[in-house]
């Protein structure tokens, strides 16, 4: 297996994780990074993923080094908690720049490559909070809700080309992210998580390894929680 990979935000994190999970089976992965140095031993691009010219840069990139775009993970994301009533617009508009117009913006300049193999895949990375709601996270939550809408309606858009668009929901992640969340939050969604536990960016990697896998060629427009039980259905 040797497909030709982006992954956005994968410098840290859980894009991290599924950047490394999918390149140690072969596959041939770009990882979008804002700043600094790409992570060793994959192939970066520089990319905002707000900025539509520095996307079409970046998948022009990724391009000329492994191929046409095969596999998409849309991963990039930021949060700005607060109540709504404190919350300024920037901080709402932010989120939703990043999280929703960001994988807009992805997703529109791969699919043509897609489109044209008449074969490919599209993940994106939503979170429980948009099926479930949270209290500090009306922005996010409605980014997050959004992207399933997206997805599910890309998916009916490209389907007959044989390509797939699912979301992953993960529930309480140990990243960079999760670290900001409160000691008496983090120990309330605990409470609600049925394993009890974090769970680890490579768990949710791979989740993602099997919906971009030829074995998930019947799955589309579907949504996988990677939550131990975080958010049981919703
Ligand atoms: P991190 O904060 O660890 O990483 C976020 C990644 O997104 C970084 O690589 C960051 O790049 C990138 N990013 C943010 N904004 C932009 C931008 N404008 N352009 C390009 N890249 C950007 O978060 P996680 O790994 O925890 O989260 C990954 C995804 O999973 C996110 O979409 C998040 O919402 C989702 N998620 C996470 C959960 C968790 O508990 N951790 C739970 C549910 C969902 P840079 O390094 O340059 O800042």
């Amino acid at each position: 297996m040797s497909r030709s990979v982006l992954v956005t935000g994968g410098n840290r994190g859980i894009g991290l994780a599924v950047a490394r999970v999918l390149a140690e089976q072969g596959d041939k992965v770009a990882v979008t990074h804002r700043t600094g140095d790409p992570p060793e031993g994959l192939f970066g691009v520089r990319c905002d993923v707000t900025d539509r010219e520095s996307v079409r840069r970046a998948v022009a990139e990724a391009r000329v080094q492994h191929g046409p775009i095969q596999v998409l993970v849309s991963n990039a994301g930021i949060t700005h908690d607060r109540l709504l009533v404190g919350m300024a617009d920037e901080n709402f508009r932010s989120v939703i720049e990043t999280n929703l117009m960001g994988a807009v913006n992805v997703a529109r300049e791969v699919a043509p490559d897609m489109i044209k193999a008449r074969w490919g895949r599209m993940v994106f990375m939503s979170s429980t909070s948009g099926l479930t709601g949270a209290p500090g996270q009306t922005n996010y939550a409605a980014s997050k809700a959004a992207l399933i809408g997206f997805a599910r309606s890309l998916a009916r858009e490209v389907g007959r080309r044989k390509i797939t668009v699912n979301v992953v929901t993960p529930g309480l992640i140990e990243t960079d992210m999760s670290r900001d969340v409160t000691p008496v939050r983090r120990e309330n969604l605990l409470g609600q998580t049925a394993l009890h536990r974090v769970g680890t960016p490579e768990e949710v990697a791979h989740a993602v390894r099997f919906l971009v896998s030829e074995e998930s060629s019947y799955v589309t427009g579907a949504i996988l929680p990677v939550g131990g039980g975080l958010g049981l259905g919703n």
